[in-house]
């Protein structure tokens, strides 16, 4: 399909719903997980259940997050972020189901309700044990300060980025937010996501199956581009704002 098509679509449409990977961020200078220099190149996984069962792990763990939080706190929204911001002042959208842990939607002005998390945020910290939450920032002044795997102050159960590791169930809440969220959508916009990370990467296609348009912005191929009315392997900051 054409841009002009794709352009008619997102004018026409009432109920937009956004649904986004770690390339939406990378024009802030938050690397991705698969792009050459993204986060898997230069870090070992730590899964959930490494991260519980061992002290080493934990610290290792740590070690990767206080790395690459000063540029996460820092980061500003870019113009793909400022686009679905732009979609919601116009009264066309629903909601973005993000991937995104980086607090970026929240930054450029998206109400908390509009935005589902499915892999948590890294701008808080949860303890394993009593859930009490706490900031990022204040776990990693600690890890610096030589609290190398901090402990809940509270109840000392061990403190955990309130981020959704490899090995650590779905939010139940979230996905069901999101699932109904595609049921609604009359177009969705995936962005920035290589599409293989399950459960997530199946709610472009739930919103299809369910009669959506599906537009497809990714710089590398998914396994969904067949299926989707229009894709672009373009830049997000330079295309999306053009189809709207
Ligand atoms: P991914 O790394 O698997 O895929 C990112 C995709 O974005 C790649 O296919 C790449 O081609 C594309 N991309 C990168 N920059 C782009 C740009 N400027 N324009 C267009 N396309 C671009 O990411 P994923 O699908 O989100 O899955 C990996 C996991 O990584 C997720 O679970 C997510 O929670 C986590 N993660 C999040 C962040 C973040 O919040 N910023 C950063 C790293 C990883």
């Amino acid at each position: 399909m054409t841009v002009e098509a794709c352009q008619r679509w997102l004018a026409e449409a009432q109920q937009v719903v956004g649904f986004s990977g770690a390339g939406i961020s990378t024009a802030s200078g938050i690397p991705d997980f698969r792009s050459p220099g993204g986060v898997w190149s230069t870090n070992r996984t730590v899964t959930y259940q490494e991260f519980v069962a061992s002290e080493d792990d934990r610290i290792e763990y740590w070690r990767q997050k206080v790395a690459i939080w000063p540029e996460m706190c820092d980061a500003k929204p870019n113009a793909g972020h400022l686009a679905f911001k732009q979609l919601d002042v116009a009264g066309k959208f629903l909601g973005m189901i993000t991937q995104n842990i980086d607090g970026l939607f929240q930054k450029v002005g998206l109400a908390d309700e509009k935005i589902i998390e499915l892999h948590g945020t890294t701008v808080e910290v949860v303890c394993l044990t009593c859930g009490e939450r706490s900031s990022m920032d204040a776990a990693c002044k600690r890890v610096e300060a030589g609290d190398l795997a901090p402990k809940c102050e509270a109840c000392m159960g061990l403190l955990k980025p309130a981020t959704v590791s490899f090995g650590q169930a779905m939010p139940m809440d979230e996905m069901d937010r999101a699932r109904d969220l595609c049921y609604r959508a009359d177009v969705m916009i995936a962005v920035g996501s290589s599409l293989v990370v399950q459960p997530a990467a199946s709610f472009p296609l739930i919103a299809k199956q369910n009669g959506a348009r599906l537009i497809i912005i990714n710089r590398d191929e998914t396994p969904f581009d067949s299926y989707a009315d229009f894709v672009s392997h373009g830049e997000i900051s330079e295309v999306l704002p053009e189809l709207l």
